[in-house]
């Protein structure tokens, strides 16, 4: 499978000339499978250039989106996301159930033709919607997805597709290490258990988690010890602060490296990578 990252941005957009190498836009991953189904996870602002690249395509099935949760980060970028205004596009948006209703009401209040002018029950493109419970997640063609509550302020969900004998996870917006959590580490550790990829909310240093615990982030020491303890192949660092320069992030990084054998990296706006 093909993973593509639109946006690895966490909390605000931070464009500018010291953050142009890790990128600027909010969360928005496209994976496309190994059978050329595609999914879409979050539209935080990064979904606006996936937008562009889909109108360029001839047929496209429906697509789907997995929203994680509704803050701002992650559903920003709809209003402009093209396809939505064009009727020869379908998506289906999928959401756990204990977030739905939030995600319906918060999609539409996004643009409500007051805070922005398009009103998103006037688009032309046709939208349709999916629950997904907790313990069955969800098919994408042949494919299966599983997810996972996370440890969020709000009812937040991370995302593991398999494809074939290939397995990638994708977890935003996770405080691992968090005092009382909805959903208990060694859970994440089973869940990731051997994927192939991990890619993982890395906000914060030991450092700014001196004032930032129980944001609902996490550490890259701590996503380090996750990816070790469940025997994951490579890991990559996403939701970068938006504070945290392309050179500080490199530095970071490279000090993580000392940390541990598994391959580590930051996820880089515009990245392909395959699985
Ligand atoms: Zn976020
Ligand atoms: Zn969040």
């Amino acid at each position: 499978m093909q993973i593509t990252h639109y946006g690895v941005r966490g909390s605000i957009p931070a464009p500018g000339h010291d953050t142009v190498d890790f990128g600027g836009n909010t969360t928005c991953v496209e994976v496309v499978t190994s059978k050329g189904q595609r999914l879409i996870i979050d539209c935080g602002t990064g979904i606006r250039k996936l937008g562009l690249n889909l109108l360029k395509e001839k047929e496209v099935p429906e697509i789907p989106i997995f929203v994680t949760h509704v803050h701002w980060d992650h559903i920003q970028g709809l209003p402009f996301f093209l396809p939505i205004y064009m009727s020869r596009f379908k998506i289906r948006f999928l959401g756990a159930k204990e977030s739905f209703g939030r995600l319906y009401s918060t999609l539409y209040d996004q643009m409500d033709g007051y805070v922005f002018p398009a009103k998103l029950q006037e688009v032309q493109s046709n939208i349709n919607y999916q629950v997904v419970e907790d313990d069955e997640g969800f098919n994408l063609g042949e494919m299966h997805c599983d997810i996972i509550r996370n440890n969020h302020p709000v009812p937040t969900y991370g995302v593991k597709i398999h494809d074939g004998g290939k397995t990638f996870c994708f977890l935003t917006d996770n405080e691992l290490m968090i005092d009382k959590p909805q959903t208990e580490y060694k859970k994440f550790v089973d869940f990731c258990s051997g994927a192939d990829l991990l890619i993982h909310d890395a906000q914060y240093t030991e450092d700014d988690m001196k004032r930032t615990r129980g944001w609902g982030h996490s550490t890259f020491l701590e996503v380090i010890k996750l990816a070790e303890d469940a025997g994951v192949k490579s890991l990559g660092f996403h939701h970068h602060d938006p504070e945290r320069s392309d050179r500080q992030l490199e530095q970071v990084i490279g000090e993580m490296k000392a940390n541990t054998k598994i391959h580590i990296f930051g996820a880089r706006e515009g990245e392909k990578l395959e699985v």
